[in-house]
């Protein structure tokens, strides 16, 4: 059904980056329309909310003295944007026409059109795929002690022994950040030589803190009965042999994929699939704006995600009033 309404703002998806500009937006009376991913589907999709929504405590978000849960702090945000007068859309974006404005949103039949339009629909972290990985609602330890962000949940490791699975720079990135809190960090490897830049795998190398598991698969995270980790069951990728590791933390740190399936030949996406984007929001196309994780390829924090969110709604506002003028 097509909504014969042309709005000034749609945005498309809902952590810190979508609410935020969404309060932006509502405060400079743009009435923005949120599509907010719906309900998700768990790890694989995550609905509205995003990645907070699978996380425990966060610590490091400014205004929390004590810290808050990510689920709620997504819901404080939410319902932050509709005292500002959000309409949201509670569904995911299926099909864009970004060819010519006002631009053009489809979920299912229903088009919706805009003047701008705000990406924000973040990234998923790429799980390894075993159900010990899932969140703790859904009978795994995901929160307990099974993390994708390390500079989110490091902190809850102090004295303690973790791994990170992973061969890259992330993984790389990740053990040695979380050298700052575990008293060891073992680095699991499916083959004998990382994929890491040569200089990550230099300070890796010479991290004393830093052993690394060559050859190696997890396949299974103990012990979801016990509600925490106490060890990984490991097959080496080789022999087939199987062995324990005992740790009480694993960090997965194979890759994030933006979430932008439904945009490719609409906009400039880098090799990896991100957003391409100018002036920090901007992408190719004017007047369509991305946010957050779905083009951050850097810092992926609840923070960086909000504040750019921010300046996209900054940034929508000054157009459509250069544009008026
Ligand atoms: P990546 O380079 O794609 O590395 C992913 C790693 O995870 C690889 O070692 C891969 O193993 C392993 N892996 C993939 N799927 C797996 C699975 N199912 N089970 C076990 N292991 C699996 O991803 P990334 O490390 O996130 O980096 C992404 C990009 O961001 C890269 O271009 C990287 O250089 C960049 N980056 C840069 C920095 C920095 O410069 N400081 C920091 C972070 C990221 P194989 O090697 O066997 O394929």
């Amino acid at each position: 059904m097509e909504q014969s309404v042309v709005h000034k703002v749609i945005i498309i998806g809902s952590g810190p980056a979508g609410y935020t500009a969404a309060i932006y937006a509502g405060r400079a009376n743009l009435s923005p329309l949120m599509i907010d991913g719906g309900v998700g589907r768990g790890q694989e999709l995550l609905g509205a909310g995003g990645q907070l929504t699978i996380t425990t405590e966060v610590e490091n978000y400014p205004g929390f003295e004590h810290g808050i849960q990510g689920p709620e702090l997504m819901m404080v945000m939410r319902n932050q944007a509709l005292r500002f007068g959000v309409e949201v859309v509670e569904d995911l974006v299926t099909r864009v026409d970004f060819s010519q404005r006002p631009f053009k949103v489809w979920v299912g039949d229903d088009l919706y059109q805009s003047q701008t339009i705000i990406i924000a629909t973040g990234a998923s972290a790429k799980w390894i795929g075993l159900p010990e990985e899932r969140p703790a609602w859904e009978g795994g330890l995901g929160g307990r002690g099974v993390s994708a962000c390390a500079t989110c949940d490091g902190f809850f490791f102090r004295g303690k022994e973790v791994a990170v699975v992973g061969g890259g720079d992330t993984a790389m990135e990740e053990a040695i950040y979380l050298t700052n809190h575990a008293t060891r960090v073992y680095v699991i490897h499916r083959r004998d030589t990382l994929r890491a830049s040569q200089i990550m795998q230099k300070r890796a190398f010479a991290n004393p803190k830093i052993s690394f598991v060559w050859d190696a698969a997890v396949e299974r995270i103990n012990d979801p009965a016990e509600g925490k980790v106490t060890s990984l069951t490991l097959r080496n990728t080789r022999t087939g042999e199987i062995s324990e590791l005992a740790v009480q933390g694993l960090f997965v740190a194979i890759g994030h994929k933006p979430n932008t399936d439904v945009f490719t030949g609409q906009l400039e996406l880098d090799e990896t699939g991100y957003i391409v984007t100018v002036h920090d929001v901007r992408t190719s196309i004017l007047g369509v704006f991305a946010a957050g994780d779905v083009q951050d390829t850097e810092y992926r924090q609840a923070i960086t995600a909000a504040g750019s969110g921010c300046m996209a709604a900054i940034q929508a506002e000054r157009l459509l009033e250069a544009e008026a003028r």
